[in-house]
């Protein structure tokens, strides 16, 4: 059989423990014999990291930059512990927060469905996809815990020395603030990064806030959105059918709770990292979450939502049998091969991964699945297979579909 052949290269970002175990057999088994694969590898392990003083993390950003498509495995964000067990020299930064800054972009998480795996919430019978503003807010914050009694202002002062003042409060006693900003520039480019992938993805978006209380800050979100979509994204809304609407956070939810799913959700930065969490868990479990990272001028970085899945690589470590899920890191590398094949206008790569999504999906409801997902599956007899059986079981199906 002649293997499909490829123009532009992937950027391939190797990661840390057990995915990267997954990582080598998804390429072997799945992705070798049936494509001439071009990558540019990169090795983002924590102790290549290491070596190279986390210089990889950067460059393989701007590889990404330069080729438009990458997919990412899980990899270690240090902390404590794990400078001791790989003796770090520096408790280096999160690769995947390193690689967001350099590209500007907003991930969006979308949940895999399958039959026998129902979502706790019955009517959700299409993916709700999470765009989470990844910038500011909270987590960028300034906080005081007030002692006692006093007053307290907000100050701006502008480069040219103008002072603007707000009373916050007169505290009586002791007390908390907090300061937070956003900038228009950040919100914009989030704004464009979610009409892009409605468009892309031919969804529905939909985008909340509680601009009846915020009535200047998430005032500021709600009128940029609909300023952008007015000036530049209408027309082709209407030309796909698909609608931009924007409501307040809290009837947000309750749509959403009453929905049948099918629609991209825009978060503000602190929304996104709970609901985001919510979505998940109603759905099923994190390991059938997929993840990309989009860039506002339009590129790609694919990957699994779930971690490193530490627990089972120390199991592997001592010879033991593993049974981890490897469904969202096999959609990582189809979801950027078929960009591949979209960006190179090369139809048997887009095929290749649509037959693959499909292989992994009849392959658990036919039955066979690793034992996170028999947990959660209503098959009422389940064949638990180890990490490297429900790969080459993905890869028997995949050759019986025509
Ligand atoms: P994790 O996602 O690896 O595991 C969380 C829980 O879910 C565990 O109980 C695990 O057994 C289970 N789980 C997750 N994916 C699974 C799968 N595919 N199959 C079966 N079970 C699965 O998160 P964690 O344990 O909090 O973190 C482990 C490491 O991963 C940490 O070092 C962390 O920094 C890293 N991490 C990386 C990313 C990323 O690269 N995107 C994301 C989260 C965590």
């Amino acid at each position: 059989m002649e293997k499909i052949k490829m123009t532009t290269p992937l950027v391939e970002m190797d990661g840390d423990e057990m995915t990267r175990i997954l990582w080598q057999m998804i390429k072997d088994e799945l992705l070798l014999p049936y494509i001439d694969l071009k990558t540019e590898y990169y090795d983002l392990g924590l102790e290549h990291r290491n070596e190279t003083n986390d210089q990889v993390t950067v460059d393989s950003a701007h590889a990404t930059q330069k080729y438009g498509v990458a997919v990412k495995c899980a990899t270690i964000t240090p902390n404590a512990a794990r400078m001791t067990e790989y003796d770090l020299k520096e408790m280096w930064k999160s690769p995947n927060g390193t690689i967001r800054a350099i590209l500007d972009g907003t991930v969006f998480r979308a949940p895999i469905l399958i039959k026998g795996i129902v979502p706790y919430v019955k009517n959700w019978t299409k993916p709700i996809t999470i765009a989470r503003h990844a910038y500011g807010d909270v987590y960028k914050n300034a906080e005081i815990k007030v002692p006692g009694k006093g007053k307290a202002e907000l100050v701006f002062t502008a480069e040219d020395g103008t002072v603007t003042r707000e009373l916050i409060h007169h505290f009586d006693g002791a007390g908390i603030l907090q300061g937070i900003h956003n900038t228009e520039k950040s919100i914009s480019s989030f704004a464009r990064a979610c009409f892009n992938y409605a468009i892309d993805t031919k969804q529905d978006l939909w985008f909340a806030t509680k601009d009846t209380i915020s009535k200047k800050y998430d005032h500021t979100f709600k009128d940029i959105f609909q300023e952008i979509y007015e000036g530049e994204y209408k027309d082709k809304f209407k030309k796909l059918g698909i609608e931009y609407f924007y409501t307040l956070i809290d009837d947000a939810v309750a749509r959403v709770i009453r929905s049948e799913g099918g629609f991209i959700w825009a978060c503000k930065n602190y929304d996104g990292d709970v609901m985001s969490d919510m979505v998940a868990t109603a759905y099923g479990d994190l390991s059938m979450m997929t993840s990309v990272l989009v860039s506002p001028d339009g590129v790609y970085e694919y990957e699994a939502a779930h971690g490193t899945v530490q627990r089972h690589y120390y199991k592997h470590l001592k010879g033991e049998e593993t049974s981890t899920n490897s469904i969202a890191t096999i959609f990582a590398w189809t979801g950027a091969i078929r960009k591949r094949g979209e960006l190179d206008n090369i139809p048997e790569l887009t095929a290749f991964a649509d037959k693959l999504e499909k292989a992994c999906i009849k392959t658990v409801e036919d039955g066979k699945m690793t034992k996170s997902l028999s947990l959660i599956s209503t098959c009422e007899s389940p064949v638990i297979l180890n990490s490297l059986d429900f790969i080459r079981a993905i890869r028997e199906t995949f050759d019986a579909l025509t």
